[in-house]
């Protein structure tokens, strides 16, 4: 993996992850496909709407349907059909927030899993052993995610082992696959400070910012955010997990990262919420009920270019699944679409203005429940 930076707008990057599935332009935005499938998108579909690179989640494709039947089946890519790049979680972060029993060990997590209860084991050389067979072109160290709000001393003893594991995976890399790794720390900025430290010493093919957007207020996350970013080394990848609000993304990318990944398109779709360039609307409102005009008359999808807002609203509530397919092509292309938009505005030096213009239009709505938003 090799990275460059093409642009710089002060301290926000444009920069080409170059994998040898292609490359992919940043900041970049993954949109996460847990089982094996970005839900509602087939892998052409993703490819038409631009998305250069997506994420499967460890945790979810170890235990359903199992490493044993995708290695019979080719991998993740052949499985799946998608030929581009694949970033795998380590599945840490699902062991600590889906897993019903969890038990922290010297080389690992013993857990129960939240399917059917059976009990299993991922520590750094099962994650990485399990990243192998599915053959993602980046793997991520196993962490643990410290819950919010944790105390010092928690913070503490948590990042000593996500060192420790950090050093392990970094042991057990597997040949042709980049490996990122985790910063975490909570919101102790000494401790976020020292678990970069550690991770340095180690030397990773590029750094993610783990533990944001745990339940901390938006102040902090800002706060976490922009502190952590300029610790990161300016030449690799820099990963910030998780964070998907769009103005939180404006934030992020301001501090100088690079990639994201977030459910909240893709969720937000099934659930009837949509973003367009004049903020989020929820499709189901009476408004729209003879409204003939596309969901956004700005965006080229297939969904705007061919459905009214009318028909949207009638699938929505008739609970047909043609929405769900619908409402995601939009969501997803507005998230490609909007992070074209913001490569753009730092090739041309004007991001901070593009950041203030839309941060009038996302920039405060992070917290609203998305099932209320726009109602
Ligand atoms: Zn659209």
């Amino acid at each position: 993996m090799d990275f460059r930076i093409i642009a710089q707008d002060g301290s926000r990057r444009r920069a080409e992850i170059i994998t040898s599935r292609g490359v992919i332009r940043t900041p970049a935005f993954m949109p996460v496909g847990t089982l094996g499938t970005v839900k509602a998108m087939s892998p052409e579909e993703l490819k038409d709407i631009g998305a250069e690179i997506i994420l499967g989640n460890t945790y979810h494709l170890y235990l359903r349907p199992g490493i044993d039947v995708i290695a019979a089946l080719g991998g993740l890519h052949t499985f799946m059909n998608w030929d581009k790049p694949i970033l795998t979680d380590s599945g840490g972060f699902q062991v600590f927030s889906l897993a019903p029993f969890r038990k922290i060990e010297e080389h690992g997590v013993q857990f129960r899993s939240h399917i059917d209860g059976s009990l299993h084991f991922i520590g750094p050389k099962e994650a990485m052993h399990i990243q192998k067979v599915l053959g993602s072109d980046i793997a991520m160290a196993f962490d643990e995610c410290i819950p919010y709000p944790a105390t010092y001393e928690y913070a503490e003893d948590s990042i000593k082992i996500t060192t420790r594991w950090a050093r392990e995976c970094k042991a057990h890399q597997n040949e042709g696959q980049a490996l990122f790794g985790i910063m975490q720390g909570g919101m102790f900025r000494d401790l976020r400070r020292k678990s970069i430290e550690d991770l340095l010493e180690i030397g990773f093919d590029g750094y993610a910012v783990g533990g944001v957007s745990v339940g901390e207020p938006k102040e902090e996350m800002h706060d976490i955010i922009s502190f952590t970013a300029p610790l990161l080394p300016v030449d690799k990848p820099r990963y910030l997990m998780g964070i998907g609000d769009l103005g939180d993304m404006l934030t992020a990318v301001d501090a100088g990262f690079d990639m994201f990944d977030c459910v909240m398109p893709t969720r937000n779709a099934r659930n009837g919420t949509l973003f367009t360039s004049s903020g989020r609307i929820s499709i189901k409102r009476e408004e729209f009920k003879i409204d003939k005009s596309p969901l956004d008359p700005d965006c080229g999808c297939h969904t705007c270019r061919n459905y009214s807002r009318g028909y949207l609203r009638h699938l929505f509530l008739s609970r047909e699944i043609l929405s769900m397919r619908l409402n995601t092509i939009h969501n997803l292309h507005f998230y490609q679409d909007f992070f074209r938009k913001m490569r753009s505005a730092i090739e041309e030096k004007r991001f901070g203005e593009f950041k203030r213009q839309w941060e009038g239009v996302f920039g405060h709505e992070g917290n609203v429940d998305p099932t209320i938003t726009g109602v």
